[in-house]
Protein backbone atom coordinates (compact mmCIF):
# COMPACT_ATOMS: atom_id res chain seq x y z
CA UNK A 1 0.00 0.00 0.00
CA UNK A 2 2.73 2.69 0.00
CA UNK A 3 3.78 4.64 -2.96
CA UNK A 4 7.05 4.11 -3.67
CA UNK A 5 7.19 6.37 -6.77
CA UNK A 6 6.34 8.93 -3.86
CA UNK A 7 9.65 7.99 -2.28
CA UNK A 8 7.09 6.72 0.44
CA UNK A 9 9.87 4.66 2.45
CA UNK A 10 8.87 5.05 6.30
CA UNK A 11 11.53 5.43 8.70
CA UNK A 12 10.83 2.32 11.49
CA UNK A 13 13.42 2.70 13.20
CA UNK A 14 12.98 5.06 16.08
CA UNK A 15 16.82 5.72 17.16
CA UNK A 16 17.46 6.94 13.60
CA UNK A 17 14.21 9.12 13.69
CA UNK A 18 15.51 10.79 16.78
CA UNK A 19 18.98 11.19 15.99
CA UNK A 20 17.94 13.00 12.66
CA UNK A 21 15.71 15.66 15.14
CA UNK A 22 18.42 15.81 17.75
CA UNK A 23 21.31 16.37 14.75
CA UNK A 24 19.23 19.83 13.78
CA UNK A 25 19.84 21.57 17.24
CA UNK A 26 16.41 22.88 17.09
CA UNK A 27 15.24 25.98 19.36
CA UNK A 28 12.02 26.22 21.28
CA UNK A 29 11.06 29.01 19.06
CA UNK A 30 12.45 27.59 15.54
CA UNK A 31 9.72 27.36 12.83
CA UNK A 32 10.53 24.23 11.15
CA UNK A 33 9.36 23.19 7.75
CA UNK A 34 9.07 19.11 6.92
CA UNK A 35 9.21 18.06 3.59
CA UNK A 36 7.36 14.66 3.30
CA UNK A 37 6.05 13.85 6.53
CA UNK A 38 4.32 10.91 5.79
CA UNK A 39 2.70 9.18 8.80
CA UNK A 40 5.19 11.59 11.41
CA UNK A 41 7.74 9.48 12.29
CA UNK A 42 9.98 12.73 12.59
CA UNK A 43 7.15 14.96 12.97
CA UNK A 44 6.19 13.73 16.51
CA UNK A 45 9.91 14.48 17.64
CA UNK A 46 9.98 17.75 15.86
CA UNK A 47 6.91 18.73 17.67
CA UNK A 48 8.34 18.33 21.20
CA UNK A 49 11.25 21.02 20.19
CA UNK A 50 9.94 23.25 17.93
CA UNK A 51 7.64 26.21 18.05
CA UNK A 52 5.53 25.28 15.15
CA UNK A 53 6.14 22.64 12.17
CA UNK A 54 4.79 23.62 8.74
CA UNK A 55 4.76 19.87 6.98
CA UNK A 56 4.48 19.71 2.99
CA UNK A 57 3.08 16.62 2.12
CA UNK A 58 1.65 15.73 -1.48
CA UNK A 59 -0.33 12.34 -1.00
CA UNK A 60 -3.43 13.14 0.83
CA UNK A 61 -3.95 9.44 2.28
CA UNK A 62 -0.18 10.37 4.28
CA UNK A 63 -1.63 14.05 5.31
CA UNK A 64 -4.97 12.35 6.43
CA UNK A 65 -3.56 10.34 8.45
CA UNK A 66 -0.99 12.75 10.12
CA UNK A 67 -4.10 15.01 10.73
CA UNK A 68 -5.31 11.90 12.51
CA UNK A 69 -2.45 10.76 14.57
CA UNK A 70 -2.18 14.39 16.08
CA UNK A 71 -5.87 15.10 16.59
CA UNK A 72 -6.99 16.35 20.45
CA UNK A 73 -3.53 16.53 21.12
CA UNK A 74 -1.45 19.58 22.57
CA UNK A 75 1.11 19.34 19.45
CA UNK A 76 -2.18 19.71 17.03
CA UNK A 77 -1.91 23.31 17.25
CA UNK A 78 1.31 23.60 16.46
CA UNK A 79 1.41 21.94 13.07
CA UNK A 80 0.47 23.46 9.68
CA UNK A 81 0.08 20.72 7.18
CA UNK A 82 0.03 21.83 3.58
CA UNK A 83 -1.37 19.48 1.23
CA UNK A 84 0.53 19.63 -2.18
CA UNK A 85 4.40 19.28 -4.05
CA UNK A 86 6.57 20.85 -2.40
CA UNK A 87 8.56 21.95 -5.50
CA UNK A 88 5.41 23.20 -7.09
CA UNK A 89 5.11 25.60 -4.29
CA UNK A 90 5.89 29.13 -5.67
CA UNK A 91 7.44 30.48 -2.72
CA UNK A 92 8.44 28.59 0.48
CA UNK A 93 6.51 29.96 3.66
CA UNK A 94 9.04 31.89 6.09
CA UNK A 95 10.95 28.80 8.30
CA UNK A 96 14.16 28.49 10.67
CA UNK A 97 15.02 24.82 9.98
CA UNK A 98 13.94 22.02 7.66
CA UNK A 99 14.11 18.63 8.41
CA UNK A 100 13.06 15.95 6.02
CA UNK A 101 13.62 12.10 5.32
CA UNK A 102 13.38 13.48 1.37
CA UNK A 103 11.52 11.60 -0.84
CA UNK A 104 14.48 10.59 -3.01
CA UNK A 105 13.03 11.49 -6.72
CA UNK A 106 12.78 15.28 -5.28
CA UNK A 107 16.28 15.60 -3.87
CA UNK A 108 17.94 17.57 -6.74
CA UNK A 109 14.85 20.07 -6.92
CA UNK A 110 14.53 20.37 -2.97
CA UNK A 111 18.38 20.86 -2.45
CA UNK A 112 18.02 23.88 -5.03
CA UNK A 113 15.33 25.22 -3.64
CA UNK A 114 16.40 25.59 -0.26
CA UNK A 115 20.20 26.89 -1.52
CA UNK A 116 17.57 29.64 -3.11
CA UNK A 117 15.40 30.63 -0.40
CA UNK A 118 16.14 34.38 1.48
CA UNK A 119 16.48 34.78 4.03
CA UNK A 120 18.20 31.26 4.13
CA UNK A 121 17.19 29.04 6.81
CA UNK A 122 19.92 28.62 9.55
CA UNK A 123 20.27 24.66 8.56
CA UNK A 124 18.69 21.58 6.68
CA UNK A 125 18.48 18.12 7.79
CA UNK A 126 18.51 15.82 4.80
CA UNK A 127 17.85 12.40 4.45
CA UNK A 128 19.31 11.30 0.95
CA UNK A 129 20.28 8.38 -0.97
CA UNK A 130 24.31 7.98 -0.75
CA UNK A 131 25.45 8.80 -4.45
CA UNK A 132 22.87 12.03 -4.14
CA UNK A 133 24.59 13.07 -0.76
CA UNK A 134 28.19 12.73 -1.60
CA UNK A 135 27.51 14.55 -4.84
CA UNK A 136 26.97 17.41 -2.66
CA UNK A 137 30.69 17.17 -1.43
CA UNK A 138 32.35 16.81 -4.79
CA UNK A 139 35.02 19.03 -5.59
CA UNK A 140 36.89 19.97 -8.73
CA UNK A 141 37.83 17.40 -11.11
CA UNK A 142 35.57 14.28 -9.01
CA UNK A 143 33.59 12.00 -10.94
CA UNK A 144 30.77 13.12 -9.22
CA UNK A 145 31.04 16.85 -9.65
CA UNK A 146 28.36 18.81 -11.29
CA UNK A 147 26.39 21.93 -10.69
CA UNK A 148 24.91 20.26 -7.88
CA UNK A 149 28.20 20.76 -6.07
CA UNK A 150 28.97 23.65 -6.51
CA UNK A 151 25.69 25.48 -5.73
CA UNK A 152 25.73 23.48 -2.73
CA UNK A 153 29.09 25.17 -1.52
CA UNK A 154 28.95 28.42 -2.76
CA UNK A 155 25.92 28.99 -0.66
CA UNK A 156 26.45 26.55 2.17
CA UNK A 157 28.94 24.61 3.97
CA UNK A 158 27.66 20.47 3.89
CA UNK A 159 28.67 18.61 6.88
CA UNK A 160 27.81 14.28 6.84
CA UNK A 161 25.70 13.01 9.60
CA UNK A 162 25.64 9.66 9.14
CA UNK A 163 24.92 6.61 7.01
CA UNK A 164 21.57 4.75 7.68
CA UNK A 165 21.24 1.05 5.99
CA UNK A 166 18.29 0.55 3.88
CA UNK A 167 16.89 -2.20 6.37
CA UNK A 168 16.11 1.11 8.70
CA UNK A 169 13.08 2.14 6.40
CA UNK A 170 9.45 0.53 5.41
CA UNK A 171 9.74 -0.97 2.95
CA UNK A 172 13.41 -0.86 2.19
CA UNK A 173 14.69 0.93 -0.52
CA UNK A 174 17.13 -0.08 -3.20
CA UNK A 175 20.02 1.44 -2.20
CA UNK A 176 21.61 3.05 1.16
CA UNK A 177 21.23 6.22 2.61
CA UNK A 178 23.13 9.55 4.26
CA UNK A 179 22.15 11.95 6.56
CA UNK A 180 23.77 15.27 5.88
CA UNK A 181 23.21 19.12 7.11
CA UNK A 182 23.49 21.85 4.06
CA UNK A 183 24.07 25.06 6.67
CA UNK A 184 23.38 28.31 4.19
CA UNK A 185 26.56 30.48 4.57
CA UNK A 186 25.55 33.59 6.75
CA UNK A 187 25.61 36.29 5.85
CA UNK A 188 24.60 35.02 2.46
CA UNK A 189 27.22 35.50 -0.62
CA UNK A 190 25.45 39.09 -1.89
CA UNK A 191 25.64 37.69 -5.66
CA UNK A 192 22.14 37.11 -7.55
CA UNK A 193 21.17 33.08 -7.05
CA UNK A 194 19.57 33.59 -10.43
CA UNK A 195 22.54 34.70 -12.44
CA UNK A 196 24.92 32.66 -10.52
CA UNK A 197 22.54 29.13 -11.96
CA UNK A 198 22.16 30.52 -15.02
CA UNK A 199 25.87 31.04 -15.60
CA UNK A 200 26.58 27.48 -14.21
CA UNK A 201 23.68 26.16 -16.13
CA UNK A 202 25.25 26.90 -19.57
CA UNK A 203 28.79 25.84 -18.09
CA UNK A 204 27.57 22.25 -17.12
CA UNK A 205 25.71 21.56 -20.08
CA UNK A 206 28.42 19.35 -20.51
CA UNK A 207 30.79 19.75 -18.11
CA UNK A 208 33.17 17.84 -20.08
CA UNK A 209 33.62 20.48 -22.94
CA UNK A 210 36.35 23.45 -22.39
CA UNK A 211 34.56 26.99 -21.65
CA UNK A 212 35.09 28.58 -24.91
CA UNK A 213 32.75 26.30 -26.62
CA UNK A 214 30.00 26.06 -23.83
CA UNK A 215 29.86 29.27 -24.65
CA UNK A 216 30.83 30.48 -28.14
CA UNK A 217 30.46 27.26 -29.58
CA UNK A 218 26.75 26.83 -28.81
CA UNK A 219 24.37 29.29 -30.95
CA UNK A 220 21.44 28.52 -28.52
CA UNK A 221 23.45 30.43 -25.73
CA UNK A 222 24.64 33.00 -27.88
CA UNK A 223 21.10 34.12 -28.71
CA UNK A 224 20.21 33.80 -25.20
CA UNK A 225 23.14 35.96 -24.49
CA UNK A 226 22.40 38.34 -27.33
CA UNK A 227 18.78 38.93 -26.19
CA UNK A 228 19.55 39.15 -22.32
CA UNK A 229 22.32 42.25 -23.56
CA UNK A 230 19.38 43.60 -25.32
CA UNK A 231 17.37 43.71 -22.60
CA UNK A 232 20.04 45.54 -20.42
CA UNK A 233 20.46 47.84 -22.87
CA UNK A 234 16.85 48.83 -23.07
CA UNK A 235 16.81 49.32 -19.50
CA UNK A 236 20.03 51.12 -18.70
CA UNK A 237 19.43 53.93 -22.09
CA UNK A 238 22.42 52.10 -23.72
CA UNK A 239 21.82 52.97 -27.27
CA UNK A 240 22.50 49.94 -29.89
CA UNK A 241 23.54 49.91 -33.22
CA UNK A 242 21.48 47.59 -34.30
CA UNK A 243 22.74 46.86 -38.39
CA UNK A 244 23.29 44.01 -40.25
CA UNK A 245 26.85 42.82 -40.25
CA UNK A 246 28.70 43.63 -43.61
CA UNK A 247 29.83 40.14 -45.26
CA UNK A 248 33.51 39.62 -44.44
CA UNK A 249 32.45 40.03 -40.57
CA UNK A 250 29.43 37.87 -41.05
CA UNK A 251 32.09 35.06 -42.30
CA UNK A 252 34.54 35.64 -39.28
CA UNK A 253 31.47 34.97 -37.19
CA UNK A 254 30.42 31.62 -38.53
CA UNK A 255 31.34 28.92 -36.27
CA UNK A 256 30.49 25.29 -36.23
CA UNK A 257 28.17 24.71 -32.91
CA UNK A 258 30.70 22.68 -31.18
CA UNK A 259 28.16 20.49 -29.58
CA UNK A 260 30.82 18.24 -27.01
CA UNK A 261 32.08 16.42 -29.67
CA UNK A 262 35.32 15.94 -27.11
CA UNK A 263 37.25 13.18 -26.50
CA UNK A 264 36.09 13.14 -22.65
CA UNK A 265 32.23 13.31 -23.74
CA UNK A 266 30.88 10.05 -22.40
CA UNK A 267 33.37 9.01 -20.18
CA UNK A 268 33.21 11.39 -17.38
CA UNK A 269 29.56 11.83 -17.60
CA UNK A 270 27.39 10.95 -14.86
CA UNK A 271 24.12 10.29 -14.25
CA UNK A 272 23.13 13.95 -13.65
CA UNK A 273 19.50 13.99 -15.22
CA UNK A 274 18.09 16.49 -12.93
CA UNK A 275 20.92 19.03 -12.92
CA UNK A 276 21.54 18.80 -17.18
CA UNK A 277 19.18 21.56 -18.86
CA UNK A 278 17.45 19.77 -21.38
CA UNK A 279 16.42 23.24 -22.94
CA UNK A 280 19.83 23.89 -24.12
CA UNK A 281 20.82 19.92 -25.01
CA UNK A 282 17.88 20.05 -27.11
CA UNK A 283 17.72 23.53 -28.38
CA UNK A 284 21.78 23.16 -29.68
CA UNK A 285 20.94 19.62 -31.08
CA UNK A 286 17.67 21.21 -33.24
CA UNK A 287 20.22 24.26 -34.14
CA UNK A 288 23.31 21.93 -35.17
CA UNK A 289 20.46 20.00 -37.43
CA UNK A 290 19.08 23.14 -39.24
CA UNK A 291 22.36 24.20 -39.71
CA UNK A 292 23.45 20.68 -41.14
CA UNK A 293 20.84 21.07 -43.70
CA UNK A 294 21.33 24.43 -44.77
CA UNK A 295 24.45 25.56 -45.95
CA UNK A 296 22.95 29.29 -45.95
CA UNK A 297 23.63 30.23 -42.48
CA UNK A 298 21.69 32.66 -40.74
CA UNK A 299 23.14 36.06 -41.23
CA UNK A 300 24.13 38.09 -37.65
CA UNK A 301 24.01 41.10 -37.03
CA UNK A 302 26.53 43.85 -35.42
CA UNK A 303 24.63 43.54 -31.80
CA UNK A 304 25.44 39.55 -32.16
CA UNK A 305 28.82 40.46 -32.81
CA UNK A 306 29.16 42.81 -30.28
CA UNK A 307 28.04 39.81 -27.21
CA UNK A 308 30.32 37.27 -29.55
CA UNK A 309 33.26 40.00 -28.54
CA UNK A 310 32.38 40.25 -25.05
CA UNK A 311 32.28 37.18 -24.52
CA UNK A 312 35.46 35.92 -25.93
CA UNK A 313 37.46 38.94 -24.09
CA UNK A 314 35.95 38.06 -20.96
CA UNK A 315 36.73 34.02 -21.34
CA UNK A 316 39.94 34.46 -23.43
CA UNK A 317 41.40 37.75 -21.69
CA UNK A 318 39.55 38.56 -18.04
CA UNK A 319 39.84 35.41 -16.82
CA UNK A 320 41.78 33.27 -19.22
CA UNK A 321 39.41 30.68 -18.23
CA UNK A 322 38.46 29.78 -21.78
CA UNK A 323 40.31 26.13 -21.88
CA UNK A 324 39.02 25.28 -18.72
CA UNK A 325 36.53 22.66 -18.33
CA UNK A 326 33.53 22.99 -16.45
CA UNK A 327 34.52 19.63 -14.08
CA UNK A 328 37.27 21.30 -13.16
CA UNK A 329 36.44 25.08 -12.37
CA UNK A 330 35.90 25.71 -8.72
CA UNK A 331 33.61 28.57 -6.66
CA UNK A 332 36.26 31.02 -7.49
CA UNK A 333 36.46 30.33 -11.10
CA UNK A 334 32.82 30.80 -11.51
CA UNK A 335 32.23 33.96 -9.23
CA UNK A 336 35.54 35.21 -11.10
CA UNK A 337 33.65 34.43 -14.68
CA UNK A 338 30.36 35.78 -13.28
CA UNK A 339 31.82 39.20 -12.40
CA UNK A 340 33.66 40.07 -15.60
CA UNK A 341 30.46 38.75 -17.46
CA UNK A 342 28.44 41.56 -15.30
CA UNK A 343 31.06 44.07 -15.98
CA UNK A 344 30.24 44.26 -19.74
CA UNK A 345 26.73 44.14 -19.11
CA UNK A 346 26.52 40.25 -20.20
CA UNK A 347 23.75 38.66 -17.80
CA UNK A 348 21.95 35.22 -17.22
CA UNK A 349 18.94 36.22 -15.72
N1 LIG B 1 8.93 11.45 7.05
C1 LIG B 1 8.40 10.09 6.93
C2 LIG B 1 9.35 9.12 7.58
O1 LIG B 1 10.52 9.49 7.72
O2 LIG B 1 8.94 8.02 7.93
C3 LIG B 1 8.12 9.72 5.47
C4 LIG B 1 9.29 9.85 4.51
S1 LIG B 1 9.01 9.18 2.92
C5 LIG B 1 10.69 8.85 2.43
C6 LIG B 1 8.66 10.57 1.85
C7 LIG B 1 7.31 11.25 2.01
O3 LIG B 1 7.28 12.39 1.11
C8 LIG B 1 6.11 10.42 1.64
O4 LIG B 1 5.13 10.59 2.64
C9 LIG B 1 5.60 11.00 0.31
O5 LIG B 1 4.21 10.90 0.14
C10 LIG B 1 6.03 12.45 0.42
N2 LIG B 1 6.28 13.15 -0.85
C11 LIG B 1 6.73 12.62 -2.02
N3 LIG B 1 6.92 13.57 -2.95
C12 LIG B 1 6.59 14.75 -2.36
C13 LIG B 1 6.55 16.10 -2.82
N4 LIG B 1 6.92 16.41 -4.06
N5 LIG B 1 6.15 17.07 -1.97
C14 LIG B 1 5.78 16.75 -0.70
N6 LIG B 1 5.79 15.50 -0.21
C15 LIG B 1 6.18 14.49 -1.03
Amino acid sequence: KMNTDLGQHLLKNPGVAQAIVDKADLKQSDIVLEVGPGTGNLTTRILEKAKKVIACEMDPRMAAELTKRFQGTPQAKKLEIILGDVIKMPELPYFDVCISNTPYQISSPLTFKLLATSPAPRSCVLMFQREFAMRLFAKPGEKLYSRLSVNCQMWAKVDHVMKVGRNNFNPPPQVESNVVRISPKNPRPQISYEEWDGLLRIAFVRKNRVLRSGFLGTSSVMEMLESNYRTFCAQNDIPLDDGPLDESAAADMEVDDDMGNDEMDGIMDVDDDDDVPDFFKEEADKRAKKLQENPNRKKKGKVAELVRSKVKKVLENDTDLADKRARMCDEGDFLKLLYAFNEEGIHFS
